[in-house]
């Protein structure tokens, strides 16, 4: 009877108990919670702050422009998209913008997710069962990890960016459909996938390629298109996906490619059926935001310019154990190493005013825990000083 009590007393002590594990090993996290509008230059509980946290890049999440469009979305559609594409959660608003999108990255047909993780896991489920095999970049983000368990097919994970590693498996699968997948950003590392390469071998053993460009799409290119646009190829086996709450500043995601692939996805695709369209007010706000993409150019070349910069002005004075990944995208990692040195340094920042995110496993792997900058077109050259100052100082502190 006492015992049954006790049992009613605390029926998650189990959990409680992994909980204090995560603490003793420096893996708890912890959220701040904004006081202001997303941007380079926040409020965060009451403190004015420069962050480095976001992955709104090019500075447009907070845009008068963006904000007006999904006012007059709002105005013209109301506010919640009432039911999933299928049973008329469909709107104008919507067809209109997977028009454009698949204009804009130069493919035949796209379709829209409600977020990046939905149209992952949607995506690859999809397309693979059992009898198939799925090809996948080690550091792939986590909602491509997820979609391939998920899909049930053989998992075969290459070292990252390991094109001789990748083709050994290649050679030894006998799965009947094959798909290669890979992050175009690696969006813990910064650096980009060989994407040439990885389409040759996609030939070469008629294989499917799939690029999540999350975090390419909106900077990369000379227009902004993304990956392909920056390694300048096209081939009908690509299925490309990217996020719009990213770059684009606001929120869902899509998937792009050959017509008779998009149709499977719509037809297909369990995170796009069974689940609410996104509110057509943040597809017109995507609408706007892929012009001012389109007309971006100088963004990007701020963007461009804070990334140099940040790297002239940290590269002396750094502790030398701390490494900077070699990343020429908008995502600059810092690895320090051990878990609780990086929240402790991400604190010392923090009480500067100066937010970067500490990343540690499962996220990144053991023993690499870092701050992950995040660079915006945003950033001032004073930003990226206090950044530089901060950080500095926070490397004497944790000697
Ligand atoms: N893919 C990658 C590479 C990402 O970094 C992210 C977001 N962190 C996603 C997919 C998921 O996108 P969303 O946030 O729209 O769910």
């Amino acid at each position: 009877m006492i015992a049954d009590e006790g049992r009613a007393r605390m029926p998650f002590s189990v959990l409680q108990d992994d909980l204090n594990a995560l603490d003793e090993k420096g893996l708890r996290r912890r959220r701040r919670t904004l006081d202001s509008a997303q941007s380079a230059h926040v409020v965060v509980e009451g403190k004015q702050c420069v962050a480095f946290c976001s992955n709104d890049y090019l500075g447009l999440a907070n845009h008068p422009a963006l904000i007006a469009a999904a006012q007059a979305g709002a105005n013209a559609y109301g506010v919640g998209a009432g039911a999933s594409h299928l049973l008329l959660g469909h709107a104008r608003a919507h067809a209109q913008l997977e028009d454009a999108l698949a204009a804009f990255v130069g493919m035949p047909r796209a379709l829209l997710f409600s977020t990046g993780y939905m149209a992952n896991l949607g995506i690859i489920t999809a397309l693979l069962g059992r009898d198939d095999a799925v090809f996948a970049d080690r550091l792939n983000h986590a909602s491509l990890n997820d979609a391939c368990l998920l899909a049930r097919a053989q998992f075969r994970r290459y070292a990252h960016n390991d094109m001789a590693h990748l083709e050994q498996l290649l050679v030894a699968t006998r799965a009947n459909r094959k798909l290669i997948v890979a992050d175009a950003v690696f969006s813990m590392d910064g650096d980009m996938a060989r994407v040439p390469e990885l389409l040759a071998l996609a030939e070469r053993f008629d294989a499917w390629l799939m690029l999540d460009d999350a975090h390419g799409f909106g900077v990369l290119g000379a227009g902004g298109r993304g990956v392909l646009e920056h390694f300048a190829v096209q081939h009908p086996r690509i299925i490309y996906m990217a996020t719009l709450g990213k770059a684009a500043g606001v929120f869902g995601a899509f998937a792009a490619g050959d017509d008779t692939l998009i149709e499977t996805l719509m037809q297909r695709a369990r995170t796009y059926i069974y689940t609410t369209a996104m509110p057509p007010l943040l597809a017109c706000a995507v609408s706007k935001s892929l012009e001012l993409i389109a007309s971006g150019a100088s963004l990007r070349k701020q963007l461009a310019g804070n990334i140099i910069k940040l790297k002239q002005i940290i590269a002396n004075d750094l502790p030398q154990r701390w490494r900077l990944l070699p990343s020429i995208t908008a995502i600059q990692p810092l690895v320090i190493g051990d878990n609780r040195a990086a929240t402790g340094v991400a604190e010392k920042l923090a009480q500067c005013g100066v937010l970067v995110p500490a990343i540690r496993p499962p996220t990144v792997p053991q023993g690499t825990a870092r701050l992950r900058i995040s660079l915006s077109a945003a950033h001032t050259d004073r930003d990226l000083h206090a950044l530089a100052d901060a950080l500095v100082d926070a490397g004497k502190a944790f000697h």
